[in-house]
């Protein structure tokens, strides 16, 4: 295993955080699967998982198993774990510029373009490896102003030419889901399934530039925007990349932590990148995949107190009481109900919610929204 801290551009004088990576296995050796934890920093459960990921992984690495390479960011996100306010962790939005932490990824497929278009050919490897090498010199150049862009700079410089990508984050109170890009579905459905996955939402550019979508997004967006040219060339799905919900932000601990860091060892047997001599049998889908855009977001109409009737989990329908949101002033009840059939995956944390509140989502089967499908 080997360790390497990269400095982040200093925001302030006498003042400058470190991204540490830990890498297992040679590269070049294999696949190249990339995880890391709490993007969202106050998102814990992934730092946990990477805690009691490290130890098989170097476990592996002693016995000579590694066919391939892993690189582990267990603490992806240090600026926004630094902050706080009134006592209260504020790891999602960057105070200074209010910025999602997991948005405004560039557009790889538009900046590599011109680039790549006159020198792709028939060899779908080799046009890999000119467009990774196009992403890495676009990475060079990009010259970071500000502590959240050298952040970012930083996690694509490690992420960018990996086969495999797994950002590891939690909702506020939920059961393990998953989301990924449509095109990277058929290659990490196992993955889904060793996590257990209860909500699979599937997209095609959710929208606002996550970077998982950053980093599968290329792949697609060159094949379809040279199929639309005439261009046969091969590009394939050449990065596979997930975000993985595991559960809520209360849902820290020694034993979910330790079944989800086998889990995604045996992730790591599946795609050969680790070789136990044992090959991990899939685990029966305990959901089948819905549109992310089938995804319904409940909101509750008025402020007041929540109550909810409906716990993470559970297969709702349409009608089915959720929450119940009250005004002791008033003395009445707004009852939430669900509009969709479909399993309550996520809800919130806070029990006061104030008007147009977000509540929670329901995974259904049926694609209805339209525009930017993530939330805030
Ligand atoms: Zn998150």
């Amino acid at each position: 295993m080997q360790r390497i801290d990269h400095a982040l551009l200093s925001p302030s004088l006498g003042s400058r955080k470190t991204v540490t990576s830990f890498h297992f296995g040679k590269p070049g050796s294999g696949p190249k699967v990339y995880i890391q934890a709490s993007l969202h920093a106050e998102e814990l459960p992934g730092m946990l998982v990477a805690y009691h990921l490290r130890p098989l992984l170097e476990a592996a690495e002693a016995a000579g198993q590694f066919c391939g390479e892993v690189v582990l960011v267990p603490v992806s996100n240090p600026i926004g774990l630094s902050q706080r306010l009134d006592h209260k962790p504020m790891g999602r939005f960057e105070i200074d510029t209010s910025e999602n932490f997991n948005r405004h990824y560039p557009d790889f497929a538009r900046a590599v373009l011109p680039v790549i278009e006159g020198q792709l050919g028939a060899d779908a490897n080799a046009n890999v490896a000119l467009v990774r090498k196009a992403m890495a010199d676009h990475l060079a150049a990009w010259s970071a102003q500000t502590e959240l862009q050298s952040l970012r700079k930083t996690l694509l410089e490690l992420a960018h030419d990996a086969d495999i990508v797994l950002d590891l984050h939690c909702d506020c109170e939920g059961v393990m889901h998953f989301y990924c890009e449509e095109s990277c579905w058929p290659t990490l459905a196992p993955v889904a399934h060793f996590m257990g996955s209860r909500a699979i939402l599937l997209a095609k550019d959710s929208g606002g530039g996550p970077i998982d979508e950053c980093l599968s997004g290329v792949w697609w967006k060159l094949a379809d925007t040279l199929t639309a040219r005439g261009v046969s060339h091969p590009i394939p799905q050449a990065c596979c990349s997930t975000t993985i919900e595991l559960r809520g932000e209360l849902d820290v601990n020694h034993a979910f932590a330790s079944q989800d860091a086998q889990a995604l060892f045996a992730c790591l047997e599946h795609f050969g990148v680790v070789q136990t001599g044992h090959v991990p049998v899939v685990p029966a889908p305990l959901c089948q995949p819905t549109p992310l855009a089938g995804s319904e977001t409940l909101r509750t109409v008025g402020a007041g107190v929540v109550t909810f009737a409906a716990e993470p989990g559970h297969a709702l329908r349409i009608g089915d009481l959720v929450a119940e949101v009250i005004d002791p002033i008033e003395n009445t009840v707004h009852q939430v109900r669900a509009g969709v059939d479909g399993v309550l995956y996520a809800r919130i944390r806070d029990r006061y919610v104030t008007a147009g509140c977000e509540l929670g989502k329901i995974a259904g089967a049926h694609a209805f929204r339209t525009g930017p499908l993530l939330g805030d």
